[in-house]
């Protein structure tokens, strides 16, 4: 895992003052790291699961690649007004103020389940909102799976009926 930690980025300030960003880009540049990363994702997913969703925008990245190397289908959550089809929302409490987040309607065919992918786990506000949009989307979330968890922040605290798995606890 040492090699995964070194080579996450630490911005401080980014991208408001007190963030400690947690910056992906020397992982995936790194051919070796990112396959490795794909791989410990992939020991994770329970087989029964139809589907892998993941969260705008970093979390694609490794949910578009851990779908392909399982031959299973990509469902992307989206931020509002991006996804040009028929949608189901979910709206959610910020520190200030709200956000909206969408998924397709006919994302999921009765019964599915799916494993949910994203790149960091902070105050766990975007998981949390993730696992209710799919769940009005009628499919059932079996787990999910953080690169980065910030451990500090405790958003395991608002997904903690959920399994979860985190590559690197920071
Ligand atoms: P949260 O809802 O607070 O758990 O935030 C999770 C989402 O915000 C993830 O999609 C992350 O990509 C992003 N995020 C939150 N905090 C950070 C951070 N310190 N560094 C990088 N990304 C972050």
């Amino acid at each position: 895992m040492k090699e995964l930690y070194d080579a996450i980025r630490t911005i401080p300030d980014f991208p408001k003052k007190g963030i400690m960003f947690r910056d992906i880009t020397p992982l995936i540049k790194n051919e070796i790291l990112f396959t490795k990363t794909i791989d410990l994702f992939t020991k994770q997913v329970p087989p029964d699961i139809t589907k892998i969703v993941a969260i705008e925008s970093r979390g694609f990245i490794f949910g578009g690649a851990l779908a392909c190397k399982l031959k299973k289908g990509f469902v992307p959550i989206r931020k509002f007004g991006k996804l040009p089809c028929e949608t189901i929302r979910h709206t959610y409490a910020l520190e200030y103020g709200q956000d909206t987040i969408e998924i397709a309607a006919d994302a999921f065919e009765p019964n599915e389940k799916v494993v949910l992918v994203d790149d960091v786990l902070a105050t766990g506000g975007t998981a949390a909102a993730a696992c209710c949009l799919i769940e009005k989307a009628g499919a059932k979330v079996k787990k999910m799976l953080f690169l980065i968890e910030l451990k500090d922040l405790g958003g395991r605290k608002k997904i903690n009926r959920y399994e979860i798995y985190s590559i690197l606890n920071i």
